[in-house]
């Protein structure tokens, strides 16, 4: 593979930097981790282009700001366990795990998470647990957690999610009436039954498909 760390340098500072996000943990980790390793074979020249990628099974790498607004969003900080929704590649993983204390990432398809298991081994991020299954649920054995990101969008907020927050602890997910249109919104847990919510603005996701989702076929899931 052509070494690409001048390319991701230029990205962090152009497409990240310069953006607003400030976080030199962030920073820091977005500079260890090699976007090229996470993408399809045949797409690692575009690894630091400002756009999601695809992985395979129709989904894609998010754009590398987004990973970085996502985590900014949810103030991760480095004595924290972190639950990700959607591990896809595993690149938004193994970004905060060079954040956070430990990483617990959920991804619905097998071959995925299969090869983004084959990845973290490959580089070395052992602070990473990863696991096949229905994230909407959560990881409960797992639970409580400082941060929960969600890398797909839901129509509600899944309130496995919420009650696996700690108390201080936020979850940003994006919410929409729409599969593909949503909301990034920030849930903060204030106290063992209270929460407060912040609209940080539109994006578009790939749909969360799963018991307090969507279904495979676009309608909520009861
Ligand atoms: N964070 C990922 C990365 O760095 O590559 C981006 C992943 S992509 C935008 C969203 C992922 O969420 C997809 O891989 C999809 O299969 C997964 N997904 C959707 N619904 C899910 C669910 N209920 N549980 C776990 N994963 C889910």
């Amino acid at each position: 593979m052509p070494d690409l760390s001048r390319a991701r340098d230029r990205m962090i500072d152009i497409q990240i930097a310069k953006r607003g996000i400030r976080d030199p943990h962030i920073l820091d980790a977005m500079r260890q981790v090699p976007r090229e390793a996470f993408v399809d074979s045949g797409f690692e020249e575009f690894a630091y282009e400002d756009g999601p990628l695809p992985i395979g099974e129709g989904q894609t790498v998010s754009q590398p700001y987004i990973v970085a607004l996502m985590i900014e969003a949810a103030e991760v900080k480095p004595s924290e366990r972190v639950l990700e929704v959607g591990a896809g590649s595993g690149y938004a993983a193994a970004v905060m795990s060079r954040v956070a204390a430990r990483v617990y990432a959920i991804e619905r398809h097998p071959s995925l998470g299969g090869s983004a298991q084959e990845r973290f081994r490959r580089l070395g991020y052992d602070n990473i647990d990863l696991r096949i299954g229905d994230g909407t649920l959560g990881w409960p054995d797992a639970a409580p957690f400082d941060a929960i990101l969600v890398a797909a969008g839901g129509p509600e907020v899944p309130q496995a999610l919420k009650e696996q927050l700690a108390i201080g602890g936020r979850l940003v997910i994006p919410i929409g009436g729409e599969e593909r249109a949503q909301t990034l919104l920030k849930v903060t847990r204030t106290s063992q039954t209270d929460y407060e919510e912040e609209d940080l603005g539109g994006v578009m996701f790939v749909p969360l498909i799963g018991e307090q989702g969507w279904t495979e076929d676009g309608r909520r899931s009861a």
